[in-house]
């Protein structure tokens, strides 16, 4: 019987979306003011019919059902009063008119408004709400009516056949998008908070749903420069959304609080039911290369990654126990501090040591892994060179196993820092303090980063081991290296030449962790008891470069360009190794130094994510190109019409040594056999057209 009821509230549930769902494609296609009113006639029947039953169940008796049906019944009249009136009347609106915002608005709050009250009654019939007190505070009551399984699940199937009905008057672009919304809506784990393997489920499943929206939107937006300014902004708005509702969502886990995540709710199915009411305003307009502006492509990075952010600390939450998650921060909260820091301080502290914990926690590598890795498959299915096919490959084994696996599944975190290398990934810092029991450690691991950059280049580190040879070079990342060249602090940077600029910033990173550095020795030795909250300073100054600066530099890619973390000098481990490539053996050969003088295209020197534009003047000079911050991505590799690059280091010596043919030898043009004659320019006239920003040749 208890099922049979059960059966009979779903059923009622689920019909209700569904009807809700065919009057909102009404809507969509309203011509006439008789549509109009018959949409919110229908909306306004169902939500007296809901608002009667929610009165009955919270308080069953005679007196509740006769004003239940007395106020549906006026409804009904006074509703089929005015569609008669507009239906004698039969206007029709003129072509191409648009529905009004007060209208588009009414539907929107009807349609909440019905699913919410329902969701009520029904939560209450079926005995999983007691009838809500007078005094209970209405926002505490509609949060949680918002988070409850019999308002999600018939909200998700509304949307879904929402979608479903106005699919071919959807651009494609966003009708993925908007395909996925009802899932993660359904797989919302407030809806069944009490079943364990639901909550952590539901977080993986709509975690990784929302990652193939992301996915989606970066790839669409590389493979597409320009979209509709209402597209554009559907998609930024809802990358905030998604982190309001990832940050709610983490604050449940934490303390049951569902508010947030109810606000994010409501503002995401107002944004999802406003684009389905007006399709074709989605496409109208001109198409803007938002790619190349500065402020929307910021907001788009940022929503993406606060979105990712609140994402991975749900994951940490759910996954590990918001209490262990926490108590395994690399900073302390200072809730367990001194007290003699100011409040604002205090916050300041706290908000820097969550962001950090979150920011280096496997979970969110996990999740930034799974994003990245498929922008970087993207690129590797477009690459034409071998060598950096295989690099590419080499970056998600890399990722995968050195920076995941074995850090946080195969070696335990006691023996973690004994282990070079591994456990030391960005050096200095990484594993530890700057300790005599590690000074071993600390020797091997920078013996074995220097003595692989000695022979393949900086590249084995910046674009193969670092997790931001991940994170910068997907389709989508990548193609935003054309602010390299416009952003202001991009172009200061620009060229092999290492400006002033560079120069404060490498040093600054120098001098900080070697200060770092000697304190936690002082400390070790006792001279010295200077922590930060008991944790070691060079561990601390290691977090906060590689888990809080590198990901702000990330997201400001607009004003700073890509792989800034190489173009400004700010990761000393980095340039540690960027130095020991730079006296190696790795460089940049051209095949044919002439070919450079008469190149009438120059795109090597657009194609370099660090922004070294001036490899053509080295060609031409030298033959080869090497440079300080040259790590060997390829991307002028790939970009030379005439296949004019090819990379040299030890394997090349070495075979060169036992008598083998050097690149040189091969020539293989591939887009063009040879530079068009209407356009060979000489080598003056090549230095002139070139934006290079480096050194004259020697
Ligand atoms: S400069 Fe540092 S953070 Fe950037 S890629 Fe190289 S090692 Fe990684
Ligand atoms: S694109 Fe190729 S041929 Fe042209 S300047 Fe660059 S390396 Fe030389």
């Amino acid at each position: 019987m208890v099922y049979l009821n059960l059966a009979v509230l779903w059923f009622l549930a689920l019909g209700m979306a569904a009807v809700a769902a065919y009057v909102i494609r009404r809507a969509t296609i309203a011509s006439s003011p008789f549509d109009v009113v018959l949409v919110l006639f229908l909306l306004g029947m169902m939500g007296s019919m809901a608002g009667g039953f929610l009165l009955y169940e919270s308080s069953p008796g005679v007196v509740s059902l006769e004003v239940a049906l007395f106020s549906g019944m006026w409804v009904m009249v006074i509703g089929l009063g005015y569609l008669l009136a507009t239906l004698v009347a039969d206007r029709k609106w003129e072509e191409g008119r648009r529905l009004s915002l007060p209208f588009r608005a009414s539907v929107i709050v009807g349609a909440l408004t019905l699913e919410l009250v329902m969701s009520f009654a029904l939560a209450i019939a079926a005995g999983d709400l007691p009838v809500p007190a007078r005094s209970a505070p209405i926002y505490t009551l509609l949060a949680s009516g918002l988070a409850s399984k019999w308002f999600l699940l018939p909200m998700a199937l509304e949307m879904g056949l929402s979608v479903w009905l106005a699919r071919r008057d959807i651009p494609t672009f966003l009708l993925v998008v908007l395909s996925l919304q009802p899932l993660i809506m359904l797989l919302s784990p407030t809806a069944f908070p009490a079943l364990t393997y639901w909550v952590v489920g539901s977080v993986l499943a709509g975690g990784s749903a929302m990652t193939i929206v992301f996915v989606f939107v970066m790839e669409s937006f590389y493979r597409r420069p320009s979209l509709s300014r209402p597209i554009f902004e559907y998609l930024v708005v809802l990358c905030f959304i998604f982190a309001a509702m990832m940050a709610g969502l983490s604050l449940w886990t934490y303390n049951g609080m569902v508010g947030l995540f109810a606000l994010g709710l409501v503002a995401e199915m107002a944004l999802f039911f406003n684009a389905i009411l007006l399709p074709d305003r989605l496409s109208a307009g001109e198409a803007v290369p938002y790619r190349e502006q500065a402020w929307p492509m910021f907001s788009l990075i940022f929503g993406v990654f606060l979105a990712e952010f609140f994402m991975g600390a749900l994951f940490d939450f759910a996954l590990d126990g918001p209490t262990g998650f926490l108590a395994s921060l690399p900073l302390p909260l200072v809730s367990v501090g001194p007290s003699f820091l100011p409040a604002t301080g205090t916050l300041f502290y706290d908000v820097i040591a969550f962001a950090t914990g979150v920011l280096g926690s496997v979970w969110f590598l996990i999740m930034m892994g799974a994003e990245m890795g498929a922008l970087i498959v993207f690129k590797i299915r477009e690459t034409r060179h071998r060598e950096t096919r295989v690099r590419l490959s080499l970056i998600l084994g890399a990722y995968s196993i050195y920076a995941i696996l074995l850090p946080s599944f195969v070696i335990p975190p006691t023996v973690l820092p004994s282990v070079p290398l591994v456990g030391w990934s960005m050096g200095f810092g990484t594993g530890g303090g700057f300790i005599p029991p590690l000074f071993l450690v600390l020797a091997f691991t920078y013996l074995i980063a220097g003595t692989l950059s000695l022979l393949f280049g900086a590249r084995q580190m910046c674009s193969t081991l670092c997790t931001a040879a991940m994170m910068y070079q997907g389709t989508f990342y990548d193609s935003l290296k054309g602010f390299n060249r416009r952003s202001h602090v991009g172009n200061k940077l620009l060229g092999s030449r290492l400006s002033r600029l560079y120069g404060v910033i490498f040093s600054l990173s120098w001098v900080s962790i070697m200060a770092a550095g000697a304190i936690s020795y002082l400390n070790y030795v006792g001279v010295l008891h200077l922590t930060v909250y008991g944790t070691d300073v060079a561990y601390a100054t290691e977090v906060i470069y590689f888990n809080l600066i590198w990901y702000l530099l990330f997201i400001s890619i607009p004003f700073v360009g890509v792989y800034a973390c190489v173009s400004t000098g700010y990761c000393y481990w980095g340039t540690f190794n960027q130095i020991l490539g730079r006296l190696g053996f790795f460089r940049l050969k051209a095949r044919d130094p002439s070919t450079c003088v008469t190149c009438p295209t120059h795109d090597c020197t657009r194609a370099c994510p660090v922004g070294l534009t001036d490899l053509p003047p080295n060609f031409i000079a030298k033959g080869e190109f090497r440079a300080l911050k040259c790590i060997g991505v390829g991307d002028c590799v790939e970009s030379c019409p005439y296949d004019n690059i090819t990379f040299w280091d030890v394997r090349h010596w070495v075979r060169e040594k036992l008598g083998g043919s050097s690149p040189k030898s091969r020539p293989v043009p591939l887009r063009m056999t040879s530079p068009s004659p209407k356009t060979s320019v000489t080598r003056a006239q090549t230095v002139e057209t070139t934006r290079w920003d480096g050194p004259a040749p020697r």
